[in-house]
C-alpha cells in the first residue's frame, strides 16, 4: 500500500513527545528532503518497528536526546534512532534480539520490560524485507538502525518526458 511516510513518523514522534518531556528529554525527527510524500510500505508493521525502538531509546535513557534521522537514496530508506542512554555491553550486544534477552546490566534491569520488544522488531524486519543493526557505547548511548526499500509510486521520468517531447508536438517552436 501506498502510505504517508512523513506522517507516520511525525505521528510516533509526537505520540513520544509528552513521555519524552517528563524525563527531560529532548526529542527530534530529522527526514531526508528526498524522502517521497509517499512509499510503497507496510504501515502497521513499520508503525510497530518504529515505536519499539523509540520506546527502548526513552526508556534507557536518563539524560540528554533521542534522534530519529531518516536518509533517504536510491529507494532505501536508513532509519536511526539514536540516544544518550544507558548504552549496552559489547558482551551483549548481540544478545539484545533474542526472546526474553534483557541484557546484564542492573541499569537495564531495573527498567520494566519482559525482552520481547527487539526480538518482535528483527521479525518484523525481516518481513519487511529490512535489516536492523545496533552500536552502542555502555554510559554514552545507543544507536539502532534499520533499513529498508521503500520504493516511491512511479512517476514519468525526465529521460522519457524529453523522449515524448521530441516524437509528440511539443507546442509552437520557442527560445530557451
Ligand atoms: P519489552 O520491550 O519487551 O518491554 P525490553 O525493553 O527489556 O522489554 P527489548 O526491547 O527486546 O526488551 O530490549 C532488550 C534489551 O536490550 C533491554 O532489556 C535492554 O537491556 C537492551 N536495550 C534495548 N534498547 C536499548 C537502548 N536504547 N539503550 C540501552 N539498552 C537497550
Ligand atoms: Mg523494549
Amino acid at each position: 500500500d501506498l502510505i504517508d511516510i512523513r506522517g507516520l513518523l511525525d505521528h510516533i514522534v509526537d505520540m513520544f513527545r509528552m513521555q519524552a518531556a517528563a524525563k527531560g528529554l529532548t526529542l527530534t525527527l530529522d527526514v531526508d528532503d528526498r524522502l517521497p510524500a509517499q512509499v510503497k510500505a507496510d504501515e502497521k508493521r513499520l508503525r510497530q518497528i518504529l515505536i519499539n525502538l523509540v520506546s527502548n531509546a526513552i526508556k534507557y535513557t536518563q539524560s540528554g536526546s533521542i534522534v530519529v534521522t531518516v536518509r533517504y537514496r536510491s529507494q532505501v530508506a536508513d532509519i536511526e534512532v539514536r540516544d544518550t542512554g544507558i548504552g549496552i555491553a559489547a558482551s551483549d550486544l548481540n544478545r539484545v534480539f533474542e526472546p526474553f534477552e534483557r541484557g546484564n546490566s542492573a541499569e537495564a534491569q531495573s527498567q520494566p520490560g519482559i525482552g520481547l520488544g527487539l526480538a518482535i522488531t528483527r521479525v518484523l524486519a525481516s518481513v519487511l524485507g529490512g535489516d536492523i543493526a545496533v552500536e552502542s557505547t555502555p554510559g554514552v548511548g545507543s544507536s539502532f538502525r534499520f533499513r529498508i526499500m521503500l520504493p516511491a509510486p512511479m512517476v514519468a521520468s525526465r529521460a522519457s518526458v524529453q523522449g515524448a517531447r521530441i516524437t509528440g508536438y511539443a507546442g509552437p517552436p520557442r527560445t530557451v
